[in-house]
Parts: structure tokens; C-alpha cells; sequence
């Protein structure tokens, strides 16, 4: 089962994810934090786009779906992913597709998580990552509307879709992001057995 979690910057992606994979076992692979070890790290990777990412900007497409393709390919994230904060460009939406398909695997469901803008920058604000500047936010979140938005018509388009409200406490979004997913499984299960 992979699973795309989808949605603005200060959503709640990152969170979702580490308790899909405390309560359902499944692998996270967030692109921003595999992004900002590499900037730590000051690999050659982080030292080329600590600037982009500073600003929020996006990575160029090439090199996301270098560190993904690696990642797919990793024993790690072979029965299951979540990802979060990929794919972010049609580009990469298309490319993930691609990738998978090579590898008798596909994407089963991605669920967009909505959040109003003030609060997304007001969580922002209080998470206090060295990205989190308010000019660094709007940003994002312009970045967001004009080249992530997209997205979400080309797994609309495949009935992938689902929407979750995210304006609400972290358990009742969990519980409903569970039951899109497990609703997904029993309706494979069932097409199986036709
Ligand atoms: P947030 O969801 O709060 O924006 P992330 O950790 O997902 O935080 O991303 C942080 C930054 O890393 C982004 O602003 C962008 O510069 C870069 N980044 C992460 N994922 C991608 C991606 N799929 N494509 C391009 N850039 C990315």
C-alpha cells in the first residue's frame, strides 16, 4: 500500500505520517526531511540546495526524483510508503507514477489534508523551523497554490482523491485519514474475491 499525504505546508503531513506509521506499520518518506539532513550533513546534495530550500522555493525536479528513485529501491520502503511533501510538481506526480509502474507497484489512495491559511501560518509560526520566517511562509505558500495545487486534478482524474479536514485535534484527523485508508483495502479485498 502506498499512500500519498497531500497538502499545503503546515498542514499536517509530517505528523500524519509518523502515526500511520506507529499504528499501521507503514514506512514515512518525507522528501523536506531527507532535504534538511542533507543540509545538515553538508553533503554536496545539501551544500546545492540549502539556498532553494531557505527561501521556499522548490528543489528542481531532477534531484527530488534522484533522492526517491534511491529510496524506492530501499528494502526500507519496499512493502509500503507514505509520502509526505512528494510529489509537489506534475512533473514529479508523473515521474512517481512511472517509477512505481517499473516496479509492479502502484499508488493506492492520497488524501488531501485542508487547512484554512491563517491557521497554517499561524502553526507555522509556532513550529519555528529555520524556514518558518513569515516571508519564507508566504512562500511556500504561494508556491504551493501556483505549482503543488495542480496535483491534485491528476489524482482526481485517477479517482484517487480523497479530502480530510485538517482543522481539528491531531487524533480525530488520524482517526479519519485510518479510515479512508482501511475503507481502500476492504474495497480491494472485495474486488479480489469477484
Ligand atoms: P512543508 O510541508 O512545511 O513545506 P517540507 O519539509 O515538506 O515542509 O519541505 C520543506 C522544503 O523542502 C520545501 O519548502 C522545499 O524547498 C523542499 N522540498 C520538499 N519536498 C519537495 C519536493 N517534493 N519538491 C521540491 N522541493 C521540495
Amino acid at each position: 500500500m502506498n499512500v500519498v499525504l497531500f497538502g499545503p505546508p503546515g498542514a499536517g503531513k509530517g505528523t500524519q505520517a509518523a502515526l500511520l506509521h506507529e499504528h499501521l506499520g507503514l514506512a514515512h518518506f518525507s522528501t523536506g526531511e531527507e532535504f534538511r539532513r542533507h543540509i545538515a550533513s553538508e553533503s554536496a546534495l545539501g551544500q546545492r540546495i540549502r539556498s532553494i530550500v531557505e527561501s521556499g522555493e522548490l528543489v528542481p525536479d531532477d534531484i527530488v526524483l534522484e533522492v526517491v528513485e534511491r529510496a524506492l529501491d530501499d528494502p526500507m520502503y519496499a512493502r509500503g510508503v507514505v509520502f509526505d511533501g512528494f510529489p509537489r510538481t506534475l512533473e514529479q506526480a508523473r515521474s512517481l507514477d512511472h517509477m512505481l509502474s517499473t516496479r509492479g507497484r502502484s499508488i493506492g489512495i492520497v488524501l488531501t489534508i485542508e487547512v484554512p491559511e491563517d491557521e497554517l501560518v499561524r502553526r507555522m509560526l509556532q513550529r519555528g523551523r529555520s524556514d518558518d520566517t513569515e516571508q519564507v511562509i508566504r512562500e511556500r505558500l504561494r508556491v504551493y497554490e501556483q505549482r503543488t495545487a495542480p496535483v491534485l486534478d491528476y489524482y482526481a482524474q485517477q479517482g484517487k482523491l480523497r479530502r480530510i479536514a485538517g482543522d481539528a485535534p491531531i487524533e480525530d484527523v488520524h482517526r479519519a485519514i485510518v479510515l479512508a485508508i482501511e475503507s481502500l483495502t476492504t474495497k480491494e479485498k472485495l474486488s479480489n474475491h469477484s
